[in-house]
């Protein structure tokens, strides 16, 4: 599908996020910029976190508790790391924790870990400056 601004893909977000059965892990794939984070921001607002949503890219991953339902939300960003080390425990344990959503952005080097079925949202930035994103279970 295409997006055409920040808001579509928030929306494109909380639809994502309204179908989620926790524990429950979702691949981001696309270059800086695509539009990853944004995507992320709106999964959060569904779940019903009230925080701001910012890049983990330095930390490699964050965490954010519902306010409204019992569930957490972990984004890993694994930008840059060629060596995952401890972070990878940390993944694994986030991705089989039954009240937890799990976004990973930039997982090659942690795709052993990821389980056999997850959501893969690839998005790319076209030319014309809109999104395509295509969504695969
Ligand atoms: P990433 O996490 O993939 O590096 P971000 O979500 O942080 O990307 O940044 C995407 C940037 O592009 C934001 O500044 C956002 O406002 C802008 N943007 C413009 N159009 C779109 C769109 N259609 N979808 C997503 N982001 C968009
Ligand atoms: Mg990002």
């Amino acid at each position: 599908m295409i997006i055409r601004s920040e808001p579509e893909m928030i929306t494109l977000g909380e639809q994502i996020a309204e179908g989620l059965v926790p524990p429950v892990t979702i691949e981001l794939l696309g270059d800086v910029g695509a539009g990853k984070t944004t995507l992320t921001k709106g999964i959060a607002r569904a779940l019903g976190i009230a925080e701001p949503i910012t890049s983990p890219s330095f930390t490699i991953s964050k965490s954010y508790q519902s306010k409204t339902k019992p569930v957490r939300l972990n984004h890993f960003d694994f930008y840059r790391l060629t060596d995952p080390g401890i972070m990878s425990e940390d993944l694994d344990e986030s991705i089989h924790d039954p009240h937890t959503v799990t976004i990973v952005e930039w997982a090659d080097t942690v795709a052993e870990v990821l389980p056999d079925q997850h959501i893969i949202v690839n998005i790319k930035l076209l030319d014309d400056g809109n999104r395509a994103v295509e969504i695969t279970k």
